[in-house]
């Protein structure tokens, strides 16, 4: 089954002229996406692959808020993401959302919050053969799309790792675009600096037991800098980058 769908893809990829990858490293401070020069490396010879984006180009004083994996459930925090309706795209695990799927499931019923693929098992998926890949992404879109009814259209690989590999498997899987980051917000062991935003700049957070902190000093640099949190989708479309 993934090879049909494999071969379907790198066919598709010789008729298109859409791909466009983002390396933004802009700013320069804190924990920004790894990889960025591997990734604009392979942006002339993925033509036809989905983008890798790290930073979406935009006039509009918008920042682009993402949270990971989904271990941790704390209802205070998905009151704040209701209440204050933030359009947040929520890369989950399906192994993390499963023992308590109804709190993800609110939050999409009741937020402005998207659901969006991050693998099965969270691997490195530059290290995996195609059927891996094939496993980890379109599996993981599968769950997903089981629980909450949609199929995700955005994929963030682990750790930020990615080739065109990874790539041409995510378009096997229904991928619109390879999210990565601009800035880690997260509290790993330290509460990273600060960064200074700017417009169109993807924001890392992670459902730990420090989001709601996390997230709070994510909005107030969003805020500092007069940007507002936005939809990740309708902003890869007018940049160019999801067709
Ligand atoms: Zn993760």
């Amino acid at each position: 089954m993934w090879r049909s769908r494999v071969v379907l893809a790198a066919l598709a990829s010789l008729s298109l002229t859409v791909g466009v990858a983002q390396a933004d490293e802009a700013g320069g401070s804190g924990a920004a996406a790894p990889a960025a020069g591997a990734v604009a490396a392979g942006a002339s010879r993925g033509v036809g692959l989905p983008p890798v984006v790290s930073h979406v180009p935009t006039g509009e004083k918008v920042v682009f808020i993402t949270i990971d994996d989904g271990w941790v459930h704390d209802p205070a925090v998905a009151r704040t993401l209701v209440d204050r309706r933030i359009p947040a795209s929520l890369f989950l695990l399906p192994g993390a959302t499963s023992y308590d799927t109804r709190y993800f499931t609110d939050l999409a019923a009741q937020g402005r919050v998207s659901v969006e693929n991050h693998t099965v098992n969270h691997p490195d998926l530059t290290t995996l053969d195609a059927a891996g890949k094939d496993a980890e992404v379109c599996g993981a879109g599968e769950q997903l799309a089981a629980s909450f009814g949609k199929e995700p259209k955005l994929l963030r690989p682990p750790f930020g790792a990615v080739n065109d590999d990874v790539r041409l498997a995510a378009k096997a899987c229904g991928v619109k675009a390879l999210i990565t980051w601009t800035y880690d917000f997260t509290t790993w062991g330290e509460t990273p600096p600060t960064p200074r935003l700017a417009a169109g700049d993807i924001v890392l957070l992670h459902f730990t037991p420090t989001l709601g902190a996390d997230l709070q000093r994510a909005l107030d640099a969003a805020k500092a800098a007069g940007l507002k949190p936005a939809a990740l989708m309708p902003h890869l479309k007018s940049a160019g980058l999801v067709p």
